[in-house]
């Protein structure tokens, strides 16, 4: 077990100890936004055929070497090929097919020439410039070439996917399942929002704060409820939601009060712990293990510094659960635009929002960065890294930084 790792170190020993979810076929309307589980190689090239992209005329460059204003060149219509149609006749000199977008270029032309250029009656087109060959003509497989590598193993199906995947024929793309992810709210002083709380009671903000983070994430987060604070109460949940699902994350009890007794009921149920505590502020108390290959996550009942751990510690093992090949955060540098007065013993992060200012990213810090504030959270998209031994931080300063 490590005890205080540096997030990086922590981060690491949690993705070597968590699998990716298994996978199934869905319908492909069904499949935005989840995680590609095989690699896509096009079978087909995109277009399958050279088509035109304008409704127009397809005929031979070759005729038009000499056309010009004063020497326009007349050609013969020899049939009118719309989107779908398939073309019957050979181009040959001195002879045009009316096409239309998408319509595929009949044999023997080789060049498009827009409608709005030529002058023409059903049975003529008129030229008055000379065509280059292969001028507007989409070429078989220039949106994709078959055998290439359209998308790994691992990425998140948007719509280009989406789209690709329907262009290659893929009905039921194979992606791994939605992962299951229980939420279990621990503290003896914890009523459910709808309850108006009685005297030292607050409201469970954990849960929800939990579950939308997990549904940003794609997981279903799973409510076990909340536990009062003793080993049998939190054993119990914990159990139930390794049974049930992929992983666990409890919130509360894992400091080293009297009434945390989250950590013991880790152990009590047989659980192997990976590590306890996080050298990093807020967030850092914590207790990450596994349980018959299930991943838990004990993250502090202090809302701010949950968010805070579960971003910069849980959020690349539940992304890999996920089955996403990207599970690392990128990292960036920002440009306070505030400065941060406290000093930071232990490594710091700070919540804020991007601003893109004159194209530079820069970060607006809101001003209450404490680890029980969870409405400084609201709107935040990106945490900041103050190394550890930082004294205060002055507004213009550049910080690693993460998207969240
Ligand atoms: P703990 O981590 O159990 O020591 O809790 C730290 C602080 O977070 C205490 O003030 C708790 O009352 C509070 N807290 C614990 N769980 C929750 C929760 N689910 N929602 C909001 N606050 C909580
Ligand atoms: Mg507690």
């Amino acid at each position: 077990m490590l005890e205080n790792p540096c997030y990086e170190r922590a981060r690491e020993l949690l993705l070597s100890n968590v699998s990716t979810a298994d996978t199934e076929r869905i319908p492909l309307s069904e499949c935005g936004g989840r995680v590609l589980a095989q690699d896509l190689i096009a079978q087909e090239n995109v277009p399958a055929f050279d088509r035109s992209p304008y409704d127009g005329y397809a005929l031979r460059a070759e005729d038009t070497a000499l056309a010009s204003k004063e020497h326009p060149v007349t050609l013969q219509i020899l049939e009118e090929i719309p989107a779908g149609a398939v073309p019957t006749e050979e181009i040959t000199a001195g002879t045009a097919a009316k096409v239309l977008t998408g319509a595929p270029i009949p044999q023997g032309a080789d060049v498009v020439v827009m409608y709005e250029k030529t002058e023409f009656t059903d049975d003529t087109v008129t030229l008055f410039a000379p065509l280059m060959v292969g001028d507007n003509i989409v070429h078989a497989g220039e949106d994709i070439q078959k055998g290439a590598v359209l998308a790994k193993r691992g990425t998140v199906i948007d719509p280009g996917l989406a789209g690709t995947l329907a262009a290659q024929g893929v009905s039921m793309p194979l992606v791994y399942k939605v992962p299951k992810v229980a939420i279990l709210s621990t503290g003896s002083e914890l009523v459910e929002a709808n309850d108006v709380p009685g005297p030292g009671k607050i409201r469970n903000s954990n849960r929800y704060m939990l579950e939308a983070a997990l549904s940003r994430l794609g997981c279903e987060a799973v409510y076990l409820g909340i536990a009062v604070d003793t080993v049998e109460g939190i054993s119990k949940l914990l159990m139930q939601g390794v049974a049930e699902c992929d992983a666990v994350i409890t919130t509360g009890g894992v400091s080293v009060g009297d009434y945390d007794l989250t950590p013991a009921a880790m152990e009590a149920i047989g659980a192997d712990i990976l590590l306890r505590g996080v050298d990093m502020k807020p967030g850092m108390a914590c207790a990450y293990g596994t349980k018959d290959r299930k991943f838990l996550c004990g993250l502090s009942g202090n809302p701010a510094s949950a968010l805070t751990n579960f971003y910069a510690v849980a959020l690349p093992a539940l992304k890999r659960l996920t089955g996403r090949r990207e599970f690392l955060p990128q990292e960036i540098n920002v440009v306070l635009l505030d400065g941060f007065k406290k000093k930071s013993p232990a490594t710091r992060f700070l919540r804020g929002r991007l601003d893109l200012k004159d194209g530079t990213v820069c970060m607006e810090l809101p001003k209450d960065q404490g680890n029980v504030v969870l409405s400084s959270t609201i709107g935040c998209d990106v945490m900041a890294v103050v190394p550890a031994g930082s004294g205060p931080i002055e507004a213009g300063a550049v910080l690693k930084g993460f998207l969240i």
